[in-house]
């Protein structure tokens, strides 16, 4: 087999899979495409536009008339990309406790999955993407030669999510950090489902630089085995 041309990264919130999947497409020379960001767009765009979370309806004509756009860097603030929202610059914005909050029930709603997975899947067959999110393995591209589900405690989830948002300035409890990760995981927890054939890695007490050593050693298995066979 040669190089996986599509890789999946999925798990639960805070797991690490950011660093990760901007690692590993590094080293491989792929695109990396966070497709949490995309949600992330919307829930930002609907509580701007004051809609109902409710409203099902409403947010599915957001879904489809936005247009999310995620470029390089236009800036040099450690960013690992820029998104933009019609035009506007929201990287950082989709960032906040707020949207952390709102995200999964924007996410919720079938007709606005379908729209983010539509995108989602012309950017995937293009090839050479380390994908990111939730259901990418298991629903958006199946047919991905490689998938990973990068998984941890909640403990030291809470821990690493908590150093990230006090970076950017937001110094938020522990406590209230694990309670939101916590909660989030139960609102996400439909889409979060390990593809039959994802490799489940722990973060726990592993780097990522550990993390994207053990998948390239996959990815050689992966390439050996398919050479074997022909
Ligand atoms: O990965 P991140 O925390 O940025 O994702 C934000 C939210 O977007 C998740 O909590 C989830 O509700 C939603 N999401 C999703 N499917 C994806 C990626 C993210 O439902 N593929």
């Amino acid at each position: 087999m040669s190089q996986p041309l599509i890789i999946t990264i999925d798990g639960p919130a805070g797991a690490g899979k950011s660093t990760l999947g901007e690692l590993l497409a590094r080293r491989l020379g792929y695109l990396y495409f966070d497709t949490g960001v995309m949600y992330r767009a919307l829930a930002w765009a609907a509580l701007q536009q004051a809609l109902d979370l409710d409203d099902a309806l409403a947010l599915e004509n957001l879904a489809r008339w936005i247009r999310i756009e995620v470029v390089p860097p236009t800036l040099e603030d450690g960013r690992q990309y820029t998104v933009l929202a019609d035009g506007e610059d929201v990287t950082w914005a989709i960032r906040t406790n707020e949207v952390d909050r709102t995200v999964s029930r924007v996410a919720r709603y079938s007709a606005v999955r379908a729209e983010m997975i539509r995108q989602q899947r012309e950017i995937g067959r293009r090839g050479r993407v380390v994908m990111v999110g939730r259901d990418i393995g298991s629903i958006v591209m199946p047919d991905a030669p490689l998938k990973i589900y990068l998984d941890a405690s909640i403990d030291a989830r809470a821990q690493r999510r908590s150093e990230e948002l006090r970076s950017r300035g937001q110094p938020y409890s522990l406590e209230r950090v694990r309670d939101d990760l916590a909660r989030r995981d139960e609102l996400d927890r439909h889409v979060m489902l390990p593809a039959d054939d994802a490799l489940i890695l722990l973060s726990d007490n592993i780097s990522p630089d550990e993390e994207v050593d053990w998948i390239l050693e996959r990815i050689r298995e992966l390439q050996n085995v398919g050479s074997d066979a022909t």
